[in-house]
């Protein structure tokens, strides 16, 4: 169902050089089983999957998806071809610490728009393996066994293909098996394309191995049974190997075969014996129970079916995403007033995380499918945030030792905002952003939290009439108003305004003609809005 026809994808660099990730790949893909695609960091494996997944463009060539050229796509079917076919699973697992393995499933359920009783949590957890797990909290877990919960999250939309990359880079080799055990499994009656660096893994579980180096296809080997030569009952030959079974009475013609075998052989002989040393080189040499060998030759594209497609095999379903569900889950944690100062920083990163696990469960364009379901569920207002990444990586005699991500909110700049008002229209954006910074700082740390809250109100949006009395509709890119859940988190908690007075809010009138400072800009509070209650 999936062919890549002369990929090609060129990164242009700032500095002018051109990085050509992908060089004229062509591939057809099987409808099931396990294809790894191997080779060194920087080969191009990445770039690879994300082309035949839909998540990034190719330069050149194309993909095609059951009988239908790439070319024909609109952005949408792109869309919808990730959606409908694809699983990925990343390095990362993004799974919510906050939930039980079950919460986290039934979550990816409602998302999804499935009914998300216990028997659909059930079966997805018994395909990857960790039925009895539904109740344990994700930190109890190992690393592999949180892989499978991304696994299983993937599962929920019945994907024709699995696409991982680098699935067990985090993981040490134990539980990095367990994760190869399940996508292998899966890969029964799925595609399963895997990215990885570990040869050894890939030999073992793969059963393609597409080597890349410099974008191009180096090797592309498929595994094949090599069948024994039964020379006498209890004598046979896989390959260059003689197998004797325990306890057969060698003949003289038997002991005529071992000779020339030792007379013929082109290197050294090593005769073994005993269980453990016959178990681990058959294990090595992947020579089965039943005397079969496993070996790999150059893969034979022709011999992978084509099946013929009916055009409505490629029509892709559009799948809406419940944006109303994701909003009540992020505030479920709001509960007590005294603590919405922390949940508010709680609210964020589930917020965050949660659509970090929205764009890998269903689609990359998160900012499309965004647009669109805001669209489709009218929300009473919509809060954009901006984040930035920070990787910290911590060196010890000169090697690599740690590395941390983290990522932080900031602010907007007052010519984004202008860029998006032209691009929106004056009315959105007409309640602006305030962004507390709390920070502390000891002889040994630095604390901070941000707290960033964005709102869009169209211009006579009815929410508007809920304003206090004494607001005013914002006229200058400099006034902001606040949602009442912003006002009550600064009415709660120790903030100073722009020229450093103590802000001593009890109630949301007081904040009004207040200046907060945004990243060294002040906004005047002109007007706060009703939010509602987030519970
Ligand atoms: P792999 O996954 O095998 O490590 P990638 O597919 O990530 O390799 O990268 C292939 C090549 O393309 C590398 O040389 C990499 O530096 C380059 N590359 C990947 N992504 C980008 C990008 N966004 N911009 C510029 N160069 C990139
Ligand atoms: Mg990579």
């Amino acid at each position: 169902m999936l062919e890549v026809l002369h990929l090609s994808k060129i990164y242009k660099t700032k500095g002018g050089t051109d990085v050509k990730a992908l060089d004229d790949v062509s591939l057809r893909f099987p409808e099931k089983g396990m294809v790894f695609l191997l080779g060194k960091s920087g080969s191009g494996k990445s770039t690879l999957l994300n082309v035949c997944g839909g998540l990034d463009d190719p330069s050149g060539g194309e993909i095609i998806v059951k009988g239908r050229s790439s070319k024909s796509f609109s952005q949408s079917d792109f869309d919808s071809y990730r959606n409908t076919f694809i699983g990925f699973i990343f390095q990362e697992y993004n799974i919510l610490n906050e939930f039980s393995v079950e919460e986290n499933i039934a979550l990816a359920l409602e998302l999804q728009g499935k009914p998300k009783d216990k028997e659909a949590v059930a079966k997805l957890l018994a395909d990857v393996d960790l039925t009895g797990y539904a109740k344990r909290k994700p930190n109890t877990l190992s690393g592999g066994q949180k892989q499978r919960i991304a696994i299983a999250r993937a599962l929920i939309k019945s994907p024709e293909i699995i696409m991982a990359d680098e699935p067990t880079g985090a993981l040490d080799s134990a539980t990095g098996k367990q994760v190869f055990d399940t996508l292998k499994k899966l890969s029964r009656d799925k595609l399963v394309i895997v990215v990885s660096h570990d040869r050894e893994f890939a030999e073992q579980y793969g059963d393609r191995v597409i080597e890349l180096k410099d974008g191009k296809i180096l090797s592309d080997v498929s595994k094949a049974q090599e069948g024994q030569t039964v020379l006498s009952e209890g004598v046979s030959a896989i390959g260059d190997t003689l197998c004797i079974k325990k306890g057969t009475k060698l003949s003289e013609k038997d002991f005529a075969t071992i000779k020339e075998f030792l007379s013929t052989a082109d290197g050294d002989v090593l005769i073994a014996g005993g269980e453990k040393d016959v178990k681990s080189f058959k294990e090595i040499n992947r020579i089965t129970d039943d005397g079969e060998r496993e070996v790999f030759r150059d893969t034979d594209e022709k011999k992978i079916e084509k099946k013929a497609y009916k055009p409505e095999d490629s029509r892709f379903i559009r799948s809406k995403l419940p944006i109303r569900h994701a909003i009540r889950i992020g505030g479920s944690g709001l509960k007590t007033k005294p603590f919405r100062l922390v949940f508010t920083s709680l609210l964020c990163t589930i917020a965050f995380v949660l659509f970090g696990v929205l764009s890998t469960m269903t689609f990359y364009d998160s900012s499309a499918t965004l647009r669109q379901t805001l669209k489709d569920a009218g929300p009473a207002f919509v809060r954009v945030e901006k984040t930035y990444k920070t990787v910290e990586r911590q060196y010890v005699n000169g090697e690599l030792d740690h590395e941390y991500e983290s990522s932080s909110t900031a602010s907007f700049h007052p010519d984004e905002v202008a860029a998006y008002k032209a691009k929106y229209g004056d009315g959105a954006f007409g309640a602006l952003s305030v962004h507390t910074q709390l920070s502390a700082q000891t002889t040994s740390r630095y604390y901070q939290n941000t707290l960033s809250y964005l709102a869009a109100l169209e211009d006579g949006h009815p929410l508007i009439d809920t304003a206090i009395p004494g607001s005013k509709y914002p006229a200058t890119p400099n006034e902001i108003w606040l949602s009442s859940y912003m006002a009550d988190v600064l009415i709660n908690s120790t903030v100073y305004d722009a020229d450093g007075n103590l802000v001593n809010a009890q109630t949301a009138a007081d904040l009004l003609d207040k200046k907060f400072s945004v990243d060294g800009t002040p906004y005047t509070v002109t007007g706060v809005f009703d939010s509602g209650a987030i519970d």
